[in-house]
């Protein structure tokens, strides 16, 4: 796959090649068919590989191809798409990926992760939020003030999800993913990374993803 075949739309297109992205990592020549056809997938991969657009680029497309609702104020958003990354940098980068790339698009994402306070973050939660990214501990407490609501969610994202695990937040995504209004596995799309594929890794992907998930190493 090449990003032309990537079938991106046009503002995509041209905020990929503003990146100067030409061609694909191999994360991305292979993970992103297998986003885009729907299916659940985990895949092994490394901080450098590419991750980030291998996801962002087909949950993008999709939101743009259907042309989410542009984003207005309003004192609850409901996201399309929920990623998780295990500290304030890594889900920065992810956020700073998804701004570049939604550029000039009707898609707005918005980041929160713990340390500072919440005020400023659901200010811009509430200007409106196609795809939030946020650390577990955070996006719990954003959610449980009733802020996001999750009835429009269709993608989540766990990413660096053994970084996650070796951090103790295991109770707060399994809390996360089980909280009211989080649709079925079977009524979302779930896509995890992590770098390695211990056990518990497994049973998490097991527990979060369709059973007839991908894996990609
Ligand atoms: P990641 O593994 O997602 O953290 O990406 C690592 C770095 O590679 C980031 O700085 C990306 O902007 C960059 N990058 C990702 N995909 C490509 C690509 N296809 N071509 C050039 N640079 C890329």
């Amino acid at each position: 796959m090449t990003f032309e075949e990537a079938r991106l739309c046009e503002s995509l297109k041209r905020n990929v090649s503003k990146s100067g992205y030409v061609k694909p990592t191999p994360v991305q020549k292979h993970g992103i068919p297998i986003i885009s056809a729907g299916r659940d997938l985990m895949a092994c991969a490394q901080t450098g590989s590419g991750k980030t657009a291998a996801f962002l680029l087909p949950i993008l497309q999709q939101l743009m191809a259907d042309g989410v609702a542009a984003s207005h104020f309003s004192d609850i958003q409901e996201p399309e798409a929920l990623i998780l990354a295990p500290t304030r940098d890594l889900i920065n980068q992810i956020f700073l990926e998804a701004r570049k790339f939604s550029f000039g698009t009707c898609v707005r994402p918005v980041v929160v992760y713990g340390g500072v306070s919440t005020g400023h973050q659901i200010r811009e939660i509430m200007r409106g939020c196609n795809v939030l990214c946020g650390t577990p501990g955070r996006l719990m407490d954003v959610i449980g003030r009733g802020k996001v609501g999750l009835s429009k969610l269709r993608y989540l994202v766990l990413d660096e999800a053994d970084r996650m695990l070796d951090m103790g937040f295991e109770p707060e995504m399994r809390k996360l993913v089980g909280s009211p209004g989080m649709p079925s596995k079977e009524d979302r799309q779930t896509l995890m990374f992590s770098a390695t594929y211990p056990e518990d890794i497994q049973r998490l992907a097991a527990d979060f993803l369709k059973t007839d998930y991908l894996f990609l190493a």
